[in-house]
């Protein structure tokens, strides 16, 4: 029986769809990664559903507020508009295990790699996540797909390069693929559904 749950591809944000640039503060650093409006383009024509899921602690740090971050993501939601791609969905988690007041500073069940941002997605999206995709550009994004029983891609661009040591010298689970940028890893994961 074909299921009528939807397949999704969760996006890291910084360094996997825009560009990395530290704690970002100020909107006009927010920068696409060439190429990634276009990979989610590519999934918004194929059907699949779209969502950032992306570790803001940066709130708990102190550095910005979660009124920034909102502003950050219309800000995201426009370059993407540019060029005809749109986001299913955009979760962040804004707390820290160590730093921060009461509010944000506890051990929470959605940063990354804890699975609670995409369970939330999943309701909401009415996603079927052992069919679906993270991609991001560090370790923590790869454990969370393998975590929730999805596929886990990382990308080369923002920390990615220096992240593939630790695949290389410890026991942990691999990518299931390393790609280039976000387009690469979208190309890679059409071909894959099609099997
Ligand atoms: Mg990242």
């Amino acid at each position: 029986m074909k299921s009528n749950k939807n397949i999704a591809v969760f996006i890291d944000r910084d360094g996997t769809v825009s560009e990395e640039v530290g704690y970002l503060r100020n909107i006009a650093h927010l920068k696409l990664i060439k190429g990634s409006a276009d990979a989610v383009r590519l999934l918004n024509e194929r059907g699949l559903k779209t969502a950032v899921v992306t570790n803001q602690s940066g709130v708990a740090r102190g550095y910005f507020t979660e009124e920034f971050i909102h502003k950050t993501h219309e800000r995201l939601k426009t370059l993407l508009s540019e060029y005809n791609a749109f986001l299913d969905g955009i979760y962040y988690c804004p707390h820290h295990t160590e730093v921060g007041n009461e509010e944000y500073r506890k051990n929470c069940n959605c940063r990354k790699p804890n699975p609670g941002m995409i369970e939330t997605a999943a309701e909401e999206l009415n996603i079927d996540i052992k069919k679906s995709y993270v991609v991001g550009d560090k370790v923590s994004d790869v454990q969370l797909a393998h975590n929730v029983g999805a596929k886990g891609i990382l990308v080369l661009t923002g920390y990615g390069k220096g992240e593939v040591e630790y695949f290389r010298n410890n026991g942990n689970k691999k990518p299931d693929y390393i790609a280039n940028d976000l387009y690469d890893a979208v190309q890679w994961i059409l071909k894959d559904i099609k099997k």
